[in-house]
């Protein structure tokens, strides 16, 4: 080669493309030099077939596919995905035939460059329609290769990023179809980084002016919050590296487009959009994550309902974080995520991660794993495609096992579910407790007993003379109240015990027919032998302070002189209602809710556990009939009871989100869930509660309306 061509050369090269060099910087960040140079054969070729094109802009075409290719080596794509990126306007705009593509590049790069050109012909019509329409032609384009719809959502955002020099009508039909369709699509992809970009620059595209002047209101408004954010910032690292803890710590800012589309939705001002910030809190592993979550939850109170956690149970598209709103600094809620680096690169990245050049190690357990299943699944589930269903958002929300509920001072007492207003008036104060004798639930009187959920502000009614109800004991959810009211029950007057005691055991009684006259002679000496008491009111005692519990002794008063049989105690069935707390407990073999046939097995150290009639564990102790009693459920039980499902459905992307949304849009809570595949099928397992048996069979009717579902059995089955 002469001097004055090479020089010749370098010159045209430089002024051809100056953004060839950021590619080849790129990409001398991942890929070998061989990579590289495969990759500039495919540029020279490019920049041959477009030679004489120019853009609108006004600049040499080359410079719009090696714009492409930048971004995806951003995202570490490989090296078919680059050039292809670089070839992939080729096809559709010179005379070059996909053949040629596949003889210089192989089949690889050619089905991605198909595909692309598929995809440019596509024309969007009618804004409602041309969505489906879209969507599923996108979809089936995606059969072929995911890597298609990640250069053409490249292309787009180079395009929009370059949409000054179109027309005013055609500027505004893309941009609308960036934020209807494009954007959508990496959010679905998990794409998250592109998604914000896409967004941003169509938002700008489509109301040039409202963009300009919400851009400049935030940054007026948001000067302030960022200062105190930062100061929070310092701090949150601080209280975290004097546990062992090294984060990095992120201050998030809100993207115009999220802001402008909540005060769309929310019709509100932006004043009334006060959460422009968040903080991200990126960490080694999983449980540094959870331990800085404790540490946050530490320096400022989460609100209720607010915690989501998504590295036990993430995201279909792979995505992991923790998720919590706090009362942040002024009062102001603040937005937190907590994940490790390697979550944080996939949520970024979402599915294009899955081409990371690096090796990805074949950790099931690793997001990006979990990513490539997602991705399998979603290439599935092409051939009974819908686009509505592809459209859907998928939203499982984590039930905690926790209550948060407000003091009248406005303070947060974290309670476990199933508390009530005495456990809340323990967790406060044991004389609170002590002293209660009605309770407010939002400014509504209610039973001391009743269930408190997310929110809920509590307000204990007490009057000093008052003492606690042994009763109490059977409903209270936490250990505190439990013990507390045992022991204050024991420093009040034997006498006071003995009444409160007789007046229990009456009542336990009165289902069984039985009045307490009837406890004397044989009958009463076989009931003090048995607890080694004394006396009928050492008796009453007991169970006044709680030791005993009444139903327990009312079934063995019921039972007669020949101690408990289940043949003979058949019609002086005892009522299960729900509220004997400690008493009485449900196997767990069975989980058995109202309306199933049931019946008690009675258990030194449990009480009364309840059974299914049908529980293969009756049948093996079936031969121990003197500790077999006979239960029916009573009327009006006001409680929720466990149960489990098994369901075989067809494998299909967000099925799981889709049922899950159908058990809670009846009313219940999902306590736990397992999801195992099996081939062609999958078997999603659900614990979640019910009221009654009619209850779940509502629900099991309306997940039968999934069409993938193949097969719904009670129980946890294989
Ligand atoms: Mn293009």
């Amino acid at each position: 080669m002469s001097e004055k061509s090479s020089l010749l050369q370098k010159l045209t090269s430089t002024w051809k493309a100056t953004n060839l060099d950021s590619l080849i910087n790129e990409l001398n960040l991942y890929l070998d030099p061989q990579a590289i140079a495969e990759i500039q054969r495919a540029y020279k070729f490019s920049e041959l077939k477009h030679k004489h094109q120019k853009r609108k802009s006004g600049e040499a075409y080359i410079h719009h596919p090696v714009s492409v290719a930048i971004t995806l080596a951003k995202y570490r794509l490989d090296t078919a995905s680059i050039k292809a990126a670089l070839l992939h306007d080729v096809v559709e705009d010179t005379q070059v035939q996909l053949s040629e593509i596949k003889e210089h590049f192989g089949e690889d790069v050619a089905t991605i460059v198909d595909g692309v050109s598929k995809l440019d012909r596509l024309e969007f019509q009618s804004a409602v329609e041309a969505q489906a329409e879209s969507f599923r032609k996108m979809i089936l384009a995606m059969t072929h290769d995911l890597r298609v719809i990640l250069v053409k959502l490249a292309d787009r955002l180079h395009n929009i990023k370059t949409i000054e020099s179109m027309t005013l009508e055609s500027r505004k039909r893309k941009a609308r179809e960036t934020l209807e369709i494009y954007a959508p699509i990496a959010n679905r992809l998990g794409i998250y980084a592109l998604k914000v970009e896409l967004e941003d620059l169509g938002f700008k595209a489509f109301s040039p002016y409202r963009y300009r002047v919400l851009e400049k209101a935030i940054n007026k408004a948001s000067a302030k919050q960022k200062k105190s954010l930062l100061k929070t910032k310092e701090q949150l690292i601080k209280a975290l590296s004097e546990r062992g803890l090294s984060a990095d710590i992120h201050i998030r800012e809100k993207h115009l487009y999220s802001i402008y589309s909540k005060m769309k939705r929310k019709h509100a001002s932006l004043n009334d959009i006060l959460d422009v910030y968040g903080l991200r809190i990126v960490l080694d592993d999983d449980s540094d994550c959870y331990q800085s979550l404790g540490v946050v939850h530490q320096y400022f109170k989460p609100i209720p309902g607010s915690f989501k956690d998504y590295i036990a149970i993430p995201r279909v598209n792979g995505y992991q974080s923790l998720h919590t709103t706090l009362f942040g600094p002024n009062g102001l809620p603040l937005e937190v995520q907590i994940r490790t680096r390697e979550m944080d690169w996939v949520a970024e990245r979402g599915v294009a991660s899955h081409w990371q050049y690096k090796a990805v190690e074949k950790n099931a357990h690793s997001s990006q794993f979990r990513a490539r299943e997602w991705l399998n699944a979603l290439m599935a589930m092409q051939k009974n495609s819908d686009s509505e269903e592809f459209l859907e958002a998928v939203k499982i929300d984590l039930f905690p096992d926790k209550v948060y509920v407000f003091t009248p001072k406005g303070e947060i007492i974290r309670l476990p579910k199933g508390s009530t207003p005495i456990d809340f008036a323990y967790a406060i104060h044991t004389d609170l407790g002590g002293r209660a004798i009605s309770a407010k639930v939002d400014r509504k009187i209610v039973p001391l007993g009743y269930p408190l959920s997310n929110g809920n502000k509590v307000e204990i009614i007490t009057s000093v003379k008052a003492s606690p109800n042994p009763q109490w004991v059977t409903f209270v959810a936490t250990a505190k109240a439990r013990n507390a009211i045992r022991s204050q029950l024991k420093v009040i007057g034997h006498d006071d015990a003995v009444i409160a005691g007789r007046k229990l055991l009456v009542k336990a009684l009165y289902p069984h027919r039985v009045s307490l006259r009837q406890l004397r002679g044989k009958l009463l000496e076989r009931i003090l032998s048995h607890y080694k008491l004394d006396s009928a009111s050492d008796l009453f005692e007991k169970v006044g302070i709680g030791e005993l519990i009444a139903t327990l002794v009312a079934t063995n008063i019921a039972a007669g002189p020949n101690a408990i049989n289940f043949s003979q105690v058949k019609h002086d069935s005892l009522e299960i209602i729900g509220t004997e707390g400690l008493t009485t407990s449900y196997g767990n073999c069975c989980l058995p809710i109202p309306g199933d046939e049931i019946i008690g097995f009675i258990s030194s150290g449990k009480g009364i556990v309840v059974h299914r009639a049908n529980c293969k564990n009756v049948s093996i102790f079936r031969k121990d009939a003197r500790r077999w009693l006979s239960v029916n459920w009573g009327e009006n039980i006001l409680r929720e009871f466990f149960t489990e499902i098994t369901i075989r459905t067809l494998n299909k992307v967000g099925i799981l989100a889709e049922i899950a949304g159908k058990v809670s849009s009846l009313d219940s809570n999902i306590v736990s869930t397992n999801i195992e595949t099996q081939g062609d099928s999958t078997l999603i397992y659900f614990r979640f509660s019910v009221k009654n048996r009619k209850h779940l069979a509502n629900l099991l009717r309306r997940i039968r309306t999934v069409d993938e579902v193949t097969r719904v059995n009670r129980g946890h089955t294989q």
